[in-house]
């Protein structure tokens, strides 16, 4: 049985399709432009393909709480073509099968409990930190919307003293993704971050605000693994200075036997980063 995945991002759609047993059979990467010009061609091609059900990861907001007015539809995005767009309704019209949709970060939280490093973990948070920053959250083997869905990525954190960077989210001045999202390191340091590379009070002041982060999410969702993607986490150094940092902070407070082992604790995403679109698969298969 084959399936269709969408995984959308502000820059670009990715669309593959997807057996029920994970594997990818073809792929391709759509401009994101607006939804004129770029709807037909997630449609054009997945139809004729025989494809059972559809399942979308969004960028957000996005109304994924079913039975809403609003449902299928993208929210508030700088991206105005988008704006107030019904996703579903376009799918399933154009092409004719179910659709499930859900944010990015769900999807690819849902990717990783399926197939990847979080499988038979029922309380999971996957962590994205690249042009923005957003959480996808598993309460007991559920997928968390409440309602509407979590926007983590705007937790407030202190800012350390001596950082003279300004955060770059409009909404907050001290808030997760303002501070530590891979904009605000390339607006305190002036270059991009991959140039960033050898310096390393960057990416340790980076490592403190993601393990401030972290540690709101620990102690609120008591989750059982973190799995942290994205563009900056591309910075595999990061990882054990988080780990260090996070368990600085938590300072014992309480200790349990997954903070214990904290290299299986916070982990990278393990599905090459296609974990955003079988996760889309498997919001599919489960339509
Ligand atoms: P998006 O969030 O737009 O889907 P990414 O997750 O790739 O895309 O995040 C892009 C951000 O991540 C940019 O701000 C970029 O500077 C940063 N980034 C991308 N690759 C790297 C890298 N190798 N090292 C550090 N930062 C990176
Ligand atoms: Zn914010």
């Amino acid at each position: 049985m084959l399936y269709g995945a969408i995984e959308a991002g502000g820059t670009k759609m990715v669309v593959a399709l997807v057996e029920d047993t994970g594997e990818i059979k073809d792929k391709v990467v759509i401009p994101t432009s607006t939804p004129e010009e770029t709807m037909p061609q997630i449609i054009g091609y997945l139809k004729g393909k025989d494809i059972k059900a559809v399942g979308v990861g969004s960028f957000g907001p996005v109304d994924v709480v079913k039975g809403s007015p609003t449902y299928g539809c993208i929210m508030n995005t700088p991206k105005l073509a988008w704006k107030n767009y019904n996703l579903v309704e376009a799918l399933e019209t154009g092409l004719g099968v179910p659709v499930s949709l859900d944010t990015d970060v769900n999807a690819a939280c849902l990717g990783e409990m399926t197939y990847g490093c979080a499988k038979g973990i029922g309380n999971v948070i996957y962590v994205t930190i690249g042009t923005g920053i957003g959480a996808g959250i598993a309460v007991e083997g559920k997928l968390l919307h409440g309602m509407m869905h979590p926007e983590a990525g705007h937790i407030l954190i202190t800012k350390r003293l001596a950082d003279r960077g300004q955060s770059v989210c409009p909404y907050h001045d001290s808030c997760f993704e303002g501070l530590a999202s891979g904009p605000s390191i390339e607006a305190r340091w002036g270059k991009k971050a991959y140039e960033l590379v050898d310096n390393q009070i960057v990416w340790e002041l980076e490592s403190e605000y993601i393990a401030k982060g972290l540690m709101n999410m620990i102690l609120t969702l008591s989750p059982q693994k973190i799995i942290l993607g994205g563009g900056v986490m591309h910075q595999e150094q990061l990882f054990p200075l988080i780990r260090e940092k996070v368990a600085e902070v938590l300072n014992h407070y309480y200790d349990t036997r997954e903070l214990a082992d904290m290299d299986t604790y916070i982990v990278p995403a393990s599905l090459n980063d296609n974990q955003g679109i079988l996760g889309a698969a498997v919001l599919a298969m489960n339509v």
